[in-house]
């Protein structure tokens, strides 16, 4: 099983989101849509989503797919100008979408019930959602699970700079991608989305928690950045942590920028979404990483929509892996 095809269709269907969402996001900035406003990442969720699954559809027929989005908001009469909106951006890469009816069909296949421990997609369509909106980062999240472990997976990050911390606005951005046994890799995009580049993507070597950089959610609702601050002081990490939005955070990780992503909080109702993780997950390991929750368990993608059986996420370069869960361990115990 080599996954080329696989791979290549994920690469291409990301590629035509990133335009999709580049597009979208530009629109913000010329004042078509208010500040606070949220329509314009949910355009872009929904195009992103149906030209993935009807990619998906001609590519591999058989396989379902996991979609973040829902269908309602495409057929509501009172939503008939957002699902133009949506109908237009799709078109730009799928001529063929014929009608808001049409691409409502498209996204809708990504809710349709699956067995997840067989052979699925999964899509966050845009993650970060928050980050998009504050024209900051956001990735586009593509992978393809079997029995639970994921084979391949594809993150698009349009405006990660190319070193964490950096004020430097990337022009292009950069895919993640990585198949399972076959490393990962960095594919940065140049003009017209076009592949200018490819480097292998290796974790950081730094081994001493002194020198190490680490990585959180920008997002801080339920204290968790109290949690993850007392679990890096137990660690021995000093640094501050560079807070970004959306999966953004494990292509840091793969790429060696940070040592450490962790997501981590006392809430006893947020339950993790298969969709946040998945194709991060599966580049981080690629790149050398080591990935699990935060008792040390291996993310189990069998359950359903939602990591069911996991609390928190530990990313590492594997080096400085089990410092970390045993700080958790000691400071939090199994909570
Ligand atoms: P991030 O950009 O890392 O903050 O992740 C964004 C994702 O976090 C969203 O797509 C949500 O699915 C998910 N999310 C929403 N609320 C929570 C929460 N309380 N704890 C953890 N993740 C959440
Ligand atoms: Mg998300």
């Amino acid at each position: 099983m080599t996954l080329q095809s696989e791979l290549e269709f994920a690469v291409e269907v990301v590629r035509s989101a990133v335009k999709i969402c580049r597009s979208v996001q530009g629109q913000i900035s010329v004042g078509k849509w208010d500040k606070g406003d949220k329509t314009p990442v949910t355009v872009a969720d929904l195009a992103v989503q149906a030209v993935v699954s009807h990619g998906l559809h001609e590519k591999f027929p058989h396989d379902p797919l996991m979609g973040e989005e829902g269908s309602e908001e495409l057929r509501a009469p009172e939503f008939a100008d957002l699902a133009q909106q949506v109908t237009q951006h799709v078109q730009t890469v799928r001529p063929d979408a014929a009608s808001p009816a049409q691409v409502a069909e498209w996204v809708e296949r990504g809710q349709h019930a699956i067995d997840p421990s067989r052979r699925y997609w999964v899509l966050d369509p845009v993650d970060g959602t928050k980050g998009f909106l504050r024209k900051e980062q956001y990735a586009i999240a593509l992978a393809l699970v079997e029995r639970g472990e994921i084979l391949v997976g594809v993150l698009a990050c349009p405006n990660l700079p190319t070193t964490l911390g950096t004020a430097e606005s990337p022009i292009y951005g950069q895919l993640y991608a990585a198949v399972r046994g076959g490393g990962a890799q960095r594919l940065d995009l140049g003009p017209g989305d076009a592949i200018a580049k490819r480097s292998p993507l290796r974790v950081s070597p730094e081994s001493n928690p002194a020198l190490l950089d680490w990585v959180e959610r920008v997002e801080s609702s339920d204290k968790n950045h109290d949690v993850t601050s007392l679990v890096v002081s137990a660690v021995g990490i000093v640094n501050e942590p560079h807070r970004i939005d959306s999966q953004a955070k494990y292509a840091a990780v793969a790429r060696g920028d940070a040592a450490l992503y962790l997501r981590h909080s006392l809430s006893k109702t947020y339950i993790e979404k298969v969709w946040d993780h998945a194709a991060g997950v599966i580049v981080t390991e690629e790149a050398g990483g080591r990935v699990t929750d935060v008792h040390g368990q291996r993310l189990d993608f069998t359950v359903g929509r939602q990591l069911e059986r996991n609390t928190g996420i530990v990313a590492s370069n594997g080096l400085i892996h089990d410092r970390v869960l045993q700080a958790i361990a000691a400071r939090l115990g199994n909570s």
